[in-house]
């Protein structure tokens, strides 16, 4: 059971070593524990082995409808924030006509985020793995496919992908990369949202829980450097990178801390979502993040990718 992989799944150097034993703390889906090893080369975190075995366990069908209804204020600030980001990015789209794909969209939330920040986007496409979300996308009028964007087939093309909190969730995130890099429309952007390990919290938590694992369904956690290493092998390029708040993870990395010493209670039943301690923790943390932004490299980035040219 407890093998110890051979290399690192993005640079594939050998200098690896492990990095934090961690249960699912915030779902409570699976006992048992599982391994996340650190590459000393590249500095991504990755779990070992991989749980695909226990892909229905550990995405219960509670976890997406946890998932929204966790979206509190917090969010909705962060909505407001995404929208300003996402203006920016509608003006260097050219075009009548626009084509959005969001991979791991769920239900079209954030299609209709979008959809009401930019008049001319006429195809709106969700891709992802929840069989329940389909009815209320399609009822919103986002095409929807059900299966992962490996799986997925189409003639389009399109202007603008998303892949929020998307990458780390995969056991091939290159794979996943290069379809993604298929479906871009020359001038296209893909947006990606993903943890960061070379932060502040990472560091802090390591010994007791860090949130950026969300084990056990983070399996490929990037740095700045090694998401750069993994673009090597593909035809696209980082435009810009940002860091963004992670407050999220303070919360989860808190919350799941004073667990296990016993001083909150938190259950499959009631995850730490639902604990009282989240949203004002969230909240701070949100506040603190967003203020050393400029500065100090937050535990979660924003990355715009386009293709390269020539
Ligand atoms: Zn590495």
């Amino acid at each position: 059971m407890s093998t110890t992989p051979a290399y690192c799944p993005v640079c594939h150097n050998a200098a690896i070593a492990l990095w934090s034993v961690a249960k699912d703390y915030e779902y409570f889906s699976v006992p048992g524990e599982f391994s996340y090893y650190g590459c000393n080369n590249c500095k991504s975190i990755f779990i070992h082995p991989v749980p695909v075995e226990q892909l229905m366990q550990i995405y219960p069908p509670n976890y997406y409808s946890f998932v929204n209804k966790g979206r509190g204020m917090v969010v909705r600030l962060k909505e407001w924030l995404d929208k300003r980001l996402f203006k920016k990015i509608f003006r260097q789209l050219e075009g009548d006509s626009l084509n959005i794909l969001d991979v791991g969209g769920g239900t079209g939330w954030m299609l209709d985020i979008l959809k009401a920040t930019d008049k001319r986007i006429v195809f709106t496409q969700s891709v992802d793995i929840d069989t329940n979300a389909r009815t209320e996308a399609e009822a919103k009028g986002h095409a929807y496919f059900t299966g992962t964007i490996e799986q997925f087939v189409t003639d389009k093309k399109f202007h603008l992908i998303l892949m929020l909190n998307l990458v780390e969730h995969v056991a091939d995130p290159l794979a996943v990369l290069q379809k993604a890099e298929d479906l871009l429309m020359p001038g296209g952007i893909i947006l990606i949202k993903t943890p960061n390990t070379d932060s502040w919290d990472a560091r802090l938590y390591r010994r007791s829980y860090w949130g950026g694992l969300h084990c056990p369904r983070h399996w490929v956690i990037f740095s700045e450097k090694s998401f750069r290493l993994l673009l090597q092998s593909t035809g696209l390029q980082v435009q810009k990178l940002t860091y963004t708040q992670g407050a999220p993870f303070w919360a989860f990395s808190i919350i799941a801390s004073l667990y296990r010493r016993r001083m909150v209670n938190i259950s499959a039943k009631r995850p730490i979502i639902f604990h009282w301690l989240f949203a004002p923790l969230a909240a701070l943390f949100a506040l603190i993040d967003f203020i050393r932004r400029p500065f100090a490299k937050t535990s979660q980035m924003f990355i715009m990718l386009d293709k390269e040219k020539g």
